[in-house]
């Protein structure tokens, strides 16, 4: 089979990370199955336009590194991939549907299905088209409905749901799934304005697309047997289903706004690495493996399985992406960090760094830190000297008399040429040693002194990426 696949979002604005799990899950099942990944913009629904949404959208997704196979940017056989741009089609379609029984004229002003829904709420029934009473071709018969057609009355198309037949589907990672018709709506399938709704338009696409495999979330499952409905009354044969489980917050509520960022753009903004945030995205739900949790992007395509996906619930925790990121941060080349903090740098007045010294500052905070650009915040003093001594540091470590205790310390480091981390120690030991002092008198002094900090990376190595000239310049200034 040659698998076929799709993203299918409406452009509302910005990519959900629910929708990048979407989009994930099923660009790891295309590559994984030598398939085909295609982007649809799903933009019926004219009056939630926002604008510049689709490139939002494609941004977020390039970042993450997922590419596709067809899209509107890149075309390909099976275009235009905007159902805008294709509003031609879904009409002839509507037709069709009516002609082979499968689907009917409805007349129902927006008033009269209030009403209606207004009735069944008072009688506690759920609410339901009920074309047994409303203004349809049913209870208005063949002639009046054409003379109302003819005058120009606004209608729409609604599927007729057998009420009686029971539609059934084998999903991927849930199983068995069954609903009576009684229980499904005569969905609306070409509006009033002669514009399709999601549910006619993504299955023509899915149809004429060749889409083999449809994997969404769990809030679309009420849509599928409406869906199953629609490939039936054309004749078409109908994909196969995978439904992806809930996105939860930690109390184990559908994850919303409210309790924090769900928008891509968020996390790339608070600067979590992309290698970080696609491992952590894929995680939602599936798990390749008992005994750990990173995999690179490669490992994700490899062991990709979509029976393995969870039916359960999946926790977003931000405490767990956040440990990752530092996962990846101690796993990252440093080259690597270095070119995507660099051009950060210029937000700061840090004048020249070369890239080899910017490598060696990651390397001395990447085990301490939970975000690469914390380098250039937290680590400040590695690129200018300190302007701030903390009080309280500076009140408990710089006492009277340590400048007197520290001096001598200062003039042995002034003789110093092999300016590494181990010649600074034992230089220091020996110091402390010869004067019945601990290593921990010193130290403080010297953090102060050189970084203004009470906390950071251990002294030495701090000292020396410093570099000679630097640290005795601190020094002397602050010895005064
Ligand atoms: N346009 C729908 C959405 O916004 C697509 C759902 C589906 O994949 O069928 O998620």
């Amino acid at each position: 089979m040659n698998i076929r696949v799709r993203f299918a979002p409406s452009p509302t604005g910005f990519l959900h990370v629910g929708g990048l799990r979407t989009a994930l899950y099923n660009y790891l099942f295309a590559k994984h199955n030598g398939g085909k990944f295609i982007l649809r913009i799903e933009d019926t629904d004219r009056t939630r336009f926002v604008e510049n949404a689709q490139e939002n959208l494609i941004k977020s997704l390039r970042w993450a590194g997922i590419e596709f196979d067809e899209s509107p940017e890149i075309g390909g056989d099976f275009g235009p991939y905007i159902q805008s741009e294709r509003f031609h089609l879904y009409k002839k379609y509507g037709t069709e549907l009516i002609e082979n029984g499968s689907a009917y004229y409805a007349f129902d002003t927006a008033e009269e299905l209030d009403a209606m829904r207004e009735r069944q709420q008072k009688a506690g029934i759920a609410p339901k088209y009920d074309r047994s009473v409303m203004r349809n071709e049913f209870t208005l018969g063949k002639d009046e409905t054409q003379k109302l057609i003819n005058d120009g009355t606004a209608y729409c198309i609604r599927l007729k749901v057998p009420h009686n037949d029971e539609i059934t589907f084998t999903d991927l990672i849930r199983g068995y799934v069954s609903v009576i018709g009684r229980d499904v709506d005569d969905q609306i399938l070409l509006k009033s304005d002669g514009f399709p709704t999601y549910h006619l338009a993504n299955v023509i696409d899915d149809h004429l697309m060749g889409i083999t495999h449809i994997i969404r979330g769990e809030e679309w499952i009420p849509s599928t047997p409406k869906h199953i409905l629609l490939y039936k009354a054309f004749g078409w044969e109908c994909p196969l289903f995978a439904h992806l489980p809930l996105l939860l917050n930690r109390d184990k509520t559908k994850l919303s706004k409210r309790q924090g960022s769900v928008a891509v753009e968020d996390f790339v903004a608070k600067g979590y690495f992309k290698e970080a945030f696609v491992n952590f995205i894929a995680l939602l739900g599936w798990n390749p493996s008992a005994d750990r949790e990173i995999f690179d992007f490669q490992e994700l395509i490899n062991t990709f399985k979509l029976e393995k996906v969870n039916k359960s619930g999946a926790v977003f925790d931000t405490q767990k992406l956040d440990w990752m990121n530092g996962q990846y941060l101690k796993k990252l080349p440093i080259s690597y960090m270095a070119s995507i903090l660099k051009p950060e740098l210029s937000n700061f007045n840090y004048g020249d760094v070369s890239d080899d010294y910017l490598g060696k500052v990651i390397d001395l905070f990447k085990e301490r830190i939970t975000f690469l650009k914390d380098v250039l915040t937290f680590g400040n003093y590695m690129f200018e000297k300190p302007k701030e001594f903390e009080a309280d540091y500076k009140e408990k470590h710089w006492k009277e008399g340590t400048a007197t205790m520290m001096q001598p310390l200062i003039d042995e480091f002034r003789n110093i040429n092999d300016w590494s981390h181990n010649l600074l120690h034992d230089a220091t030991k020996q110091f402390v040693d010869a004067n019945k002092l601990k290593l921990k008198d010193v130290i403080h002094p010297l953090r102060l002194m050189i970084t203004g900090k009470s906390v950071g990376a251990g002294m030495f190595e701090t000292m020396a990426v410093l570099g000679k000239k630097e640290c005795i310049e601190r020094f002397d200034e602050f010895m005064g």
